[in-house]
């Protein structure tokens, strides 16, 4: 049987502000086979390293991966998985906590821009500017008034990297309430995990209802077409971690790196003629 294509524009969030996540469904595959699945993710390594290559030669642009998710969605899991195999030299994962006095001394965006890759890099943001209208929005951190002008600080900011190199990939993670519960409550049942349950998490759990909605308004005011968020559904893992790497080696396609052409004369040097 032909393998069947995964789809990951159908997880794009279209522009203009109808996107509901009620239409996602968190355990999707897409039928798709899990050791298929595999192998697609081992093609897609593949690809990313030579692209990762060609990105730092040229010199020019940079990647810039997005994720958001509630606890428990599988951030980290989805670095080790998807990152993994990157040249280290050339990626940075940033985590983004809650801001410290210094960070809330400045604007929202201070902190973040300088974590923003630089030219010839992957970066990859674990949380990041979007806090800013997710967990503060929930805990009314700052007016209505700031939140509601937060949208169109990320949009400009977003635009601003975009103009001069970045490429903006965006995803959520995106997992239902009751797949979170036994997400934490293995934490409990595994001593080697322990140390991720945070108690506090279970707090969050009660504003649910007031997460996705707020990730709802962030993805139809924030999917714009120079910065696309992506909802994938991240329920099964293997399938994730395709898609997701699946979305990255489209951007790196897109962006089309190419190594510079020699800057010394190449018929005056010569394998043979260099001693
Ligand atoms: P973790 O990613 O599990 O280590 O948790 C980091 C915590 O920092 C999460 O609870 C986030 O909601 C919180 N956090 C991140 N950014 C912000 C922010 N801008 N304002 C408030 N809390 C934040
Ligand atoms: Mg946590």
């Amino acid at each position: 049987m032909a393998q069947k294509k995964p789809d990951c524009e159908r997880y794009r969030v279209p522009v203009g502000g109808s996107f509901r996540l009620s239409t996602i469904d968190t355990d999707d595959d897409q039928d798709l086979d899990r050791d298929e699945a595999r192998k697609r993710l081992s093609l897609n390594h593949e690809q990313m390293q030579e692209y990762q290559q060609r990105l730092y030669a040229e010199g020019r642009q940079s990647l810039l991966l997005v994720l958001q998710a509630m606890d428990t969605g599988g951030k980290d899991s989805t670095i080790r998985k998807v990152a993994g195999v990157l040249n280290p030299q050339g990626c940075h994962v940033t985590g983004f906590k809650a801001p410290t006095d210094e960070e809330l001394a400045h604007d929202f965006l201070w902190r973040v821009h300088d974590h923003v890759p630089r030219r010839g890099q992957i970066g990859i943001f674990n949380r990041s500017h979007y806090e800013d209208v997710l967990v503060v929005r929930v805990h009314k951190l700052v007016t209505p008034d700031l939140i509601e002008r937060h949208y169109g600080h990320i949009n400009d900011f977003e635009r601003l990297l975009v103009d001069h190199g970045v490429r903006v990939v965006k995803i959520m993670l995106h997992i239902s309430k009751e797949y979170q519960l036994k997400r934490l409550r293995r934490r409990l049942e595994r001593p080697d995990k322990h140390w991720k349950f945070n108690p506090g998490d279970l707090e969050e759990r009660k504003r649910w209802d007031e997460y996705m909605e707020s990730f709802e308004i962030a993805l139809n005011r924030c999917s714009t077409d120079h910065a696309p968020w992506y909802v994938v559904p991240a329920e099964k893992r293997w399938f994730r971690d395709m898609l997701v790497s699946e979305i990255l080696v489209k951007a790196l396609t897109d962006m089309d790196p190419r190594y510079p052409k020699p800057e010394f004369d190449l018929t005056r040097y010569t394998p043979q003629s260099i001693s």
